[in-house]
């Protein structure tokens, strides 16, 4: 079979793929289907953190697998998901985690969780970043602070804002009564790999404490070990209310998190959100396995 041709015959064409296909891969390397070798520079795009072909991932799927339970519903529990929210709360120091797919699906969580905290107030608007990104679904894309990925698809998400990187100035000039938080990425990946400056993220803390607002980190591509601290926040020291995880998280297989510090942790009741596949027994076994 022709698999690249076969590919750009039956693939929508969100991508601009290369033509190679890749069969497998040990550590670093990638071996595509005529057997020719490539050393992976991209890393699944911040997934493959422990590289191709990992021992204990390979062991800990294969045993999850064995025990017959590929998916169970969020109504039970199931000890590989507790265990990775136990573990990951004590990692990234949160009190509560919410367990989805993906990053982008990670942020609508804190997008919904800040609407409704703000609801009683009247609240609505969230505040990001120029140079952002945070997802492709509507309101992780509105998130994005990139007109290029806005382009074509209006109308966005309504009251969203944007506000200059590392510019507390900025921050001030857009807030007023009507925004219950910021959504901040530690360090901007899509960006071009801009840390934000300790000021930054200090001041934003002391403006969300009294404004009684949410402070949200997207460590999607900053976290898992990713720039030396599990999580770039935690070369700052500054907490944030809510932080979204995904990307490395399990090691390649597909899963995010949402997790919730003090107040912020406890405003979702029954039936407020849900994700059929979020809190998967196989890849949270995986993400227990990458954390390790
Ligand atoms: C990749 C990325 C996302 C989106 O994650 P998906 O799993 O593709 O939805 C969100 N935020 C940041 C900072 C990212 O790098």
């Amino acid at each position: 079979m022709d698999y690249v041709q076969t590919g750009k015959d039956n693939f929508m064409h969100t991508y601009a793929q290369l033509d190679v296909c890749f069969d497998h891969g040990k550590g670093c390397w990638l071996y595509d289907t005529e057997g020719k070798k490539y050393l992976d520079l991209v890393g699944g795009i911040a997934v493959n953190a422990l590289g191709y072909g990992n021992e204990k991932l390979i062991s800990t799927s294969e045993k999850v697998m064995k025990e017959g339970i590929f998916h169970i519903s969020n109504l039970y529990y199931n000890k590989y998901t507790v265990i990775a929210a136990e573990r990951l709360n004590k990692a990234a120091q949160s009190d509560r985690v919410f367990f989805a797919n993906s990053g982008a699906e990670a942020n609508e969580a804190a997008l919904k969780l800040s609407r409704k905290y703000g609801f009683v107030t009247g609240r609505t608007k969230v505040l990001s970043f120029e140079h952002s990104f945070h997802g492709r679904t509507y309101g992780a894309i509105t998130l994005t602070g990139q007109e290029k990925y806005h382009k074509g698809f209006a109308p966005m998400v309504p009251d969203i804002e944007y506000a200059t990187y590392n510019d507390l100035d900025s921050v001030k000039a857009k807030l007023d009564d009507s925004f219950i938080a910021i959504i901040v990425e530690p360090v901007q990946g899509e960006g071009g790999i801009i840390p934000a400056n300790k000021e930054f993220l200090e001041g934003l803390r002391k403006i969300c404490d009294e404004k009684d607002m949410l402070l949200i980190y997207d460590c999607v591509q900053c976290g898992m070990g990713r720039i030396g601290k599990l999580f770039a926040w935690q070369h700052y020291g500054v907490k944030p209310d809510l932080m979204s995880t995904a990307k490395a998280q399990g090691g390649g297989l597909p899963l995010s998190a949402l997790c919730g510090y003090g107040k912020a942790s406890g405003v979702f009741s029954p039936g407020d959100h849900a994700s059929t596949f979020g809190g998967n027994p196989v890849a949270y076994a995986l993400a227990i396995a990458a954390l390790d």
